[in-house]
């Protein structure tokens, strides 16, 4: 079996306890990965402290971190077919997917490599005729990532690209699904000639991340995962005081109007809930249709995902690749299974097939009359839908603001005045308007409400990262005046 290893202070070590990694596809051990215990934890903190202060990182000029991200961007590029096989093997994620994403991932990287000499500070028109004050942007510390399993090389990037480029120094935890890709990315960071210590990254379960995200030495805790874990970390918090910036899930609404081209508007929606299996926190995973045109677009949707190729994540032609755990298929299976329960219609899929692999199918569920049921009104993070429908745009509007989360949300119309006003009324962070699931590096992304808080891509990112010192200088020569008088 492959044997993958942590990166801390610039070394590679394989650690003192070990765990092995499923392959989703067959559902057997394929790769032995380090777990790193509580010590191993404190010693890629303490070494990110030294770094974060030594003159090897702190010494640099901001072009000069720039440099080092552009080489890291390049690496990315070329090593990516290589990243995407050891994603698809270890997650389950499809080939067509991950050598795409990985390719766009190193566009994160060039793009917080240009922005490190443009984050910039300030001086200010003060109230004082004898002072100068200026505002230094300077990075915040020691950065606690965690990502989940689903696209980690993605999720890491909107983390440490922008850290980098403000300055700080991180500790990485990848998942312990599936955490191949981003150990594999160590070894980049290491050849881009980044100093020891600038950069850690381990792997292990939970109390992994516990130990770190409390560790008195984190200043900023950046975090994607569940509602369910940021509030752990939130309450951890209480401990370092340090900041959070929380991207957890979403019900995302994907709203199509009578008017739409509803080729598109299957497509997209097809993309939007199917693609990474579901496994995407902005999951188009909540259809809501014009009554006009539901049954019109129920049967293009059936057709299609009834015609969707599911099969091993590896090879090209898979559409459907299985879910990257057991324990998330199971999930999903009695979620689809309490639904029908509760009055759910079945349109198509809803068990999984026997046989080896994390494999379900694409599933579609009319839930026009069970507005609570559990697949219209939990998380799923999987193949499955619900379709409701609705009359008017208050309706519509109604529906889509139904849900405790915010992230994203998807309109299809041609009218342009009602797309206006669908943008104003949905709350999320982002409203896609006839086109789903776009992103870019320049572009903000993140949610509000139990999607999290804080923003990832955009120049947003990069401040985030940095704390405010402000300088006072005083210019007179003449001696300072009376002690008890502030001026
Ligand atoms: P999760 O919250 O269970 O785990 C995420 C990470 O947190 C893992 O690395 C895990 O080891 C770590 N962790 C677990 N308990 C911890 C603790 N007490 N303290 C610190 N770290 C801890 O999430 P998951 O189940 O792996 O991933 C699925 C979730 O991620 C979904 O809710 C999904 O919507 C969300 N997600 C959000 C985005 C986004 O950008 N908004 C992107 C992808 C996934």
């Amino acid at each position: 079996m492959q044997q993958f290893a942590h990166y801390i202070d610039g070394v590679f070590e394989t650690g003192s306890a070990q765990f092995d990694s499923l392959d989703p596809a067959t559902g057997k051990p394929w790769a032995r990965m380090p777990a790193a215990t509580p010590a191993d934890v404190s010693r890629a903190v303490a070494a990110a402290n030294r770094a974060f202060r030594s003159p090897a990182w702190a010494g640099l000029t901001a072009s000069a971190r720039g440099r080092l991200l552009f080489r890291l961007a390049d690496l990315v590029a070329a090593a990516a077919p290589r990243l995407a096989e050891l994603e698809t093997r270890d997650t389950g994620k499809i080939i067509r997917e991950t050598s795409a994403q990985i390719a766009y991932v190193a566009e994160y990287y060039r793009y917080y490599a240009g922005l490190a000499d443009k984050i910039e500070g300030a001086h200010l028109p003060i109230d004082k005729p004898d002072m100068e004050v200026w505002l230094r942007r300077e990075p915040i510390g020691v950065v606690a990532a965690i990502v989940p399993w689903n696209s980690q090389l993605f999720l890491s990037a909107v983390k440490l690209g922008p850290a980098l480029a403000a300055g700080c120094t991180v500790v990485l935890k990848a998942s312990e699904d599936g955490p191949a890709p981003l150990l594999e990315f160590a070894r980049l960071v290491d050849e881009a000639g980044f100093p020891p210590g600038v950069v850690n990254i381990i792997t292990g379960v939970a109390e992994a991340g516990a130990a770190l995200t409390t560790h008195a030495g984190i200043a900023h805790i950046a975090f994607t995962g569940g509602p369910e874990t940021a509030r752990h970390i939130v309450r951890g918090s209480a401990e370092n005081l340090a900041r959070t910036s929380l991207e957890l899930g979403g019900k995302s609404p994907f709203i199509v109007f009578a008017d739409a081209d509803l080729d598109s508007a299957t497509n997209a929606q097809v993309a939007g809930i199917f693609a990474a299996t579901g496994q995407s926190c902005v999951a188009g995973s909540r259809l809501l249709v014009q009554e006009d045109v539901k049954d019109e677009m129920l049967a293009r949707l059936k057709a299609k995902a009834e015609a969707v190729r599911i099969g091993a994540p590896e090879h090209m032609e898979t559409e459907v690749g299985p879910l990257c755990t057991a324990r998330q298929r199971e999930r999903i299976a009695d979620a689809v299974a309490r639904s029908v329960a509760e009055g759910a219609k079945l349109i198509t899929g809803g068990a999984a097939p026997q046989g080896d692999g994390y494999y379900f199918p694409p599933t579609i569920l009319d839930c026009s009359d069970t507005p609570d049921a559990p697949c219209v009104t939990e998380e799923l993070f999987g193949p499955v839908l619900s379709v409701q429908s609705f009359a008017t745009e208050a309706e519509a509007l109604e529906h889509a603001n139904a849900t405790p989360y915010g992230l994203a949300s998807g309109v299809f119309t041609r009218d342009l005045t009602r797309a206006h006003r669908m943008m104003r009324g949905i709350r999320a962070g982002i409203v896609w308007v006839n086109t789903y699931r776009a992103v870019s590096p320049i572009a903000p992304f993140g949610g509000h409400g139990l999607s999290g808080h804080g923003r990832e891509g955009g120049l947003a990112a990069a401040l985030d990262y940095t704390t405010v010192k402000t300088v006072w200088l005083r210019t007179s020569d003449d001696p300072i005046p009376d002690p008890f008088v502030m001026r």
